[in-house]
């Protein structure tokens, strides 16, 4: 039988975000790794040599035995997604786009481009329409957001579309495998809350006024609603917790919200895309909940999990979200963003 499968490359393969796309790939209805690229270090090796395999499933059998090559842009496919190491990441991805490649990347290099999309398929699937003035000779750029980004987004998006959002405080406590491979030391984090992660709270209060910014016109018009956001280490190995408060523009009430949240659907689940959670947003009544080690992977860990709704003194109301930082916050999102390409006949 003809194998309809796009054939894939992965570029950092060897990385943590690397070898999650390698392991959410396998069997992918709509995806086939092909080719696989890393830094000269890995380049030459066989990938079963080459990688330090942190997954709890083994290595796909169709890509252990392949060779890793160097990111360059001959690689015998048209589609690449990205996880690559950001000190490198803007200019290979540019390189490979100017060869006529679609890039997917989960790298923040490109996040900022004007032409480039920071695409959350459930909310601005029509900031795909950017990638048709990006100047690529046939190539395109795509990027996915910040990890904790993606969740806050997720929860917002539908109480800003019924109630409109005039402030956001978001305190995080993110997870250990945020910070890549071998990532904080265990002496830095074992009995301990690190309150700083690089760069962190900037993405987390500039990356949502692009997403929810309103295309028109070839460009991006950026939301401008205020956001603080403080992100905290915590010793935990997969899924951020994120306590949020929102002031609305139109105070709801909290049945309003939770109906907000329960009917909360876009084009992945329109598209039922093979990597679209059924139901983007479950909301837990439940006042112990949400918790990582719980309800991470909800939905193939693509959901973003709420509780604790509740009225507060300084903003008007508060609530805790969680989300899968390297499903839905890194390889999963990138995967989901492809499928809704391809789905539009984009890739
Ligand atoms: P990582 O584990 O350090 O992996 C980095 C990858 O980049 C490796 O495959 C590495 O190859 C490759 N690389 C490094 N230097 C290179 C060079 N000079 N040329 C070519 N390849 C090179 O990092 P990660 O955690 O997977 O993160 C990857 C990217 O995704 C980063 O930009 C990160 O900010 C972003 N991200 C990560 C997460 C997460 O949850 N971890 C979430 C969202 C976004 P070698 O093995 O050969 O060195």
């Amino acid at each position: 039988m003809e194998n309809k499968k796009i054939p894939v490359g992965v570029l950092g393969a060897t990385g943590s975000v690397g070898q999650k796309f390698i392991q959410l790939l396998e069997g992918h209805p709509y995806f086939e790794v092909t080719e696989l690229a890393a830094s000269e270090r890995s380049a030459g090796k066989l990938y079963k040599d080459a990688v330090n395999w942190i997954l709890s499933t083994p290595i796909p059998e169709n890509v252990a035995n392949k060779t890793v090559k160097e990111c360059k842009p001959n690689l015998d496919v048209k589609v690449v997604f990205s996880g690559l190491d950001s000190s490198v990441a803007g200019e290979v991805e540019t390189e490979f786009a100017k060869k006529g490649y679609t890039v997917i990347s989960n790298s923040k290099n490109h996040r900022t481009d004007s032409d480039v999309p920071l695409l959350v398929p459930e909310i601005n699937a029509d900031h795909l329409e950017l990638i048709k003035s990006q100047k690529y000779n046939g190539g395109a750029i795509v990027t996915n957001p910040n990890c904790s980004t993606i969740g806050l987004v997720l929860a917002l998006k539908p109480l800003i579309d019924n109630f409109g959002i005039e402030a956001v405080n978001v305190v995080t406590m993110q997870a250990l495998s945020g910070a890549g491979y071998p990532g904080v030391s265990s002496l830095d984090i074992i009995d301990n809350v690190i309150p700083f992660i690089g760069g962190e709270e900037s993405k987390l209060e500039s990356e949502p006024q692009k997403i929810f910014g309103k295309y028109s016109g070839g460009i991006i018009e950026h939301l401008g609603i205020k956001i603080s956001a403080q992100c905290n280490r915590v010793q935990v190995i997969d899924g951020h917790t994120e306590c949020v408060q929102v002031k609305f523009k139109n105070k709801p009430t909290i049945e309003q919200i939770k109906k907000a949240w329960a009917e909360f659907k876009g084009e992945p689940q329109k598209y039922n895309l093979p990597f679209a959670p059924i139901q983007p947003l479950h909301y837990f009544e439940e006042d112990r909940y949400p918790q990582p080690r719980i309800h991470r992977n909800i939905d193939k860990g693509m959901a973003t999990s709420i509780g604790r709704l509740r009225e507060c003194p300084l903003f008007d109301y508060k609530f805790v979200i969680l989300s899968h930082n390297t499903n839905r916050g890194a390889a999963g999102g990138a995967l989901l963003c492809g499928e809704l390409m391809k789905a539009k006949g984009l890739i």
